[in-house]
């Protein structure tokens, strides 16, 4: 029962202080690429540790010798006690509940949009067949239109298009500017990223953590975006030319493609005019540790003591006795 509260206490205070520790000062905007991490591990394990956190009441844990038989016989007898009082029995069906309704609804969630963004990706790929034109000088697919518009379509075809109204507002360093950021977005892959994050905001709408998530990563994979971009074509001239496709067109983008332009390109657009001031080395080393820091405490929670007290620990949670109620 310690190692399920212990996990519950966890998950609830990642949720509510997590997003304001986050958000705290512009580190994020100085590092984009680690607060994108920083993100997907805080959703990653909130979620962990409530999934945990149910299966350590469901199941009871036992402490067990090197022993297979000895370790079968101590989980049957733990499960026996533990479900033969109404309590122990309320408090298995409830972490089975929770356990299964977070696994349930992630995968459902994230299988779903995956296969969402397959499916918009294939169709708008037969779209561009039709009536996009391959630049294989710039290695673009160019659009007929006014409107300046560039914006990439991850996958295993992956393509940038480029209308011609962006070709015609754009200058050479501009055009490879934008080139640069797209090619950032697919070789990172940021269209997952993103709908990971989007998944986990559509599986549990309530939970304001996993909003903040989908729409903060959002946000930071077009400053990483940018940043790659301006690490080879200068700040200044990323700037200059998402201010020339920085308008929002009248034809909505399929929700799968990655812009250059588009919301929040003001901001960004004011980001880039100052001096790049990236986040030091000894602060991104802590952060990176931080971040593994998240993603490893829900295990220890469960496991370590356990593992420190017994050596081996075979069963899923910690206890020092063999017929001990759920952990
Ligand atoms: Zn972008």
């Amino acid at each position: 029962m310690i190692a399920a509260l212990s996990l519950l206490a966890y998950a609830l205070m990642l949720a509510l202080a997590g997003p304001r520790l986050l958000r705290a000062s512009s580190w994020a905007d100085r590092a984009p690429r680690l607060a994108i991490a920083a993100w997907q591990a805080l959703t990653v394990t909130v979620l962990a540790s409530l999934a945990l956190a149910g299966a350590a009441l469901t199941f009871p844990t036992v402490t067990v010798s090197r022993d297979l038989a000895g370790l079968l016989q101590a989980c049957i007898m733990a499960i026996q006690e533990q479900y033969a009082s109404p309590g122990g029995a309320a408090a298995g069906a409830t972490g089975a509940v929770l356990a299964l309704t977070i696994l349930g609804r992630t995968l459902w969630c994230v299988g779903r949009g995956l296969a969402g963004m397959a499916l918009e990706r294939a169709r708008h790929g037969r779209i561009l067949d039709i009536v996009g034109r391959d630049n294989k000088q710039h290695g673009i697919v160019v659009l007929d239109s006014d409107e300046a518009t560039v914006y990439c379509l991850p996958g295993r075809r992956r393509r940038t298009v480029v209308t011609t109204g962006a070709l015609q507002a754009l200058d050479e360093a501009q055009l490879a500017a934008v080139l640069a950021h797209e090619h950032a977005h697919l070789s990172e892959r940021h269209d997952l990223i993103l709908g990971f994050s989007r998944a986990l905001a559509a599986a549990f709408p309530g939970i304001a953590l996993f909003r903040l998530a989908a729409a903060e990563t959002a946000r930071l994979i077009e400053l990483r975006a940018d940043d790659a971009a301006a690490a080879r074509s200068g700040r200044l001239t990323v700037a200059g030319a998402l201010l020339a496709v920085a308008s929002p067109g009248k034809t909505p983008l399929p929700s799968i493609a990655l812009a250059a332009g588009g919301a929040g390109a003001a901001a960004r657009v004011r980001r880039l005019i100052p001096p790049h001031n990236p986040l030091g080395r000894a602060r991104t080393a802590a952060g990176s540790l931080a971040v593994a820091a998240l993603l490893t405490l829900p295990v220890l929670l469960l496991g370590g003591p356990a593992a420190a007290a017994a050596g081996h620990n075979l069963c899923p949670g910690i206890s020092t006795s063999a017929s001990s109620p759920a952990a």
